[in-house]
This record gives C-alpha cells, sequence and structure tokens, in this order.
C-alpha cells in the first residue's frame, strides 16, 4: 500500500513537473518572440539611425538629406547619401547609390537577405530599382507625399512580392532634417 501511493505521489508530481514545463516553455516562447520582436522594433531604429548619419552628411554638403543603409545578417554592408549635385546626376539617389555598393560588396545582382533602411520615402525610379534588387525588406522613415513613389503607385504594391515594407522608424528626425534643409535654403 504504501509503495503503491509512492508510485502515485511520483506519478502526480511527475505530471505536475511535466504541466510546469509546458508552461514555463509556452512562456519562455512567449517570451523570446516578444524580445524578438522587441530586438527587431531596436534594430530597425538603430539601422535608420545610421541611414540618418548618411542623411546628415548629405545635408553638410548641400545635398537634399536622404540616407540610406543596407543590412545583411545585421552588419552594414553599403552606406550611401544622395548625391545628385556633386555628381551632377539626377538619378544619384541615397538608395541607388547604396545598391549598387551592396552589389559591388556582395559580387550578387540581387539582395533577397537584404535590408534597405532609407530616411524618405523612395521615389518612383528608386522603387523601380529596388524591384529588381529582390530585396528581403525596405524600410522608410518620413513619408514624401511630393516625391514618394506612393502618390503615383497606389493602391498597387509596386516592390518585389518577397519584399516586406516598413514605415515611419524615427519619422519625426528624418522629416525634421529635410525640413531644416529647404528652410534654409530659401
Ligand atoms: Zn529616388
Amino acid at each position: 500500500m504504501k509503495k503503491c501511493r509512492k508510485i502515485l505521489h511520483n506519478f502526480i508530481s511527475s505530471t505536475k513537473l511535466y504541466e510546469k514545463n509546458i508552461f514555463t516553455v509556452s512562456n519562455m516562447l512567449s517570451a523570446f518572440f516578444h524580445f524578438k520582436w522587441k530586438i527587431m522594433l531596436l534594430n530597425d531604429e538603430y539601422y535608420m539611425q545610421q541611414a540618418l548619419r548618411e542623411a546628415a552628411k548629405a545635408f553638410e554638403q548641400d545635398e537634399i538629406p536622404i540616407g540610406a543603409v543596407i543590412v545583411v545578417n545585421q552588419k552594414i554592408i553599403a552606406r550611401a547619401y544622395n548625391m545628385t549635385e556633386q555628381l551632377n546626376d539626377s538619378t544619384a539617389h541615397a538608395e541607388i547609390l547604396a545598391l549598387t555598393s551592396a552589389y559591388n560588396f556582395l559580387g550578387s545582382k540581387y539582395l533577397p537577405e537584404a535590408t534597405l533602411y532609407v530616411t524618405v520615402e523612395p521615389c518612383l525610379m528608386c522603387v523601380g530599382a529596388m524591384y529588381w534588387s529582390k530585396l528581403s525588406r525596405v524600410v522608410w522613415g518620413a513619408d514624401d507625399e511630393k516625391n514618394g513613389h506612393r502618390h503615383v503607385t497606389e493602391p498597387n504594391f509596386p516592390f518585389h512580392p518577397k519584399t516586406k515594407i516598413r514605415t515611419g522608424i524615427l519619422k519625426a528626425e528624418c522629416a525634421l532634417l529635410m525640413k531644416t534643409f529647404f528652410q534654409k535654403r530659401r
């Protein structure tokens, strides 16, 4: 009888332990995903901060202050800022220069593992270039009602079907730099 009780006790406690483990694992999983999501948010802000640094370089050189970085496996593989004045080239947008730099760096004509961060909503030309690059993600900061692609492309999705979009990261900072630039110009 005593042995029987002991076995029963062991069984119950092992079941409880099992349940407890399930509970813990599920909690851990949910914490992990929450953490991962939070890390992704933090990452997006960090890399947009880096794109803003590029935009600030453009600002200092009297170029429209737009900056971009391209990230693969959490490493920045390309940085660029708008250079249309210096290069006398109306297509020398930050995104185009960053894409070319990334292709060269990786020795590849597609960037399916890469995320492109740009401080301002990309124009129609840049979105066309991004389509061909097959980027994994595109993240931009401030919207651009005048020159952004959306006033032409909406309601269509002009990026590659596999590309994911995120907008509004450090939106205020990105917009402020543009606003200050154009106020200074007037
Ligand atoms: Zn552009």
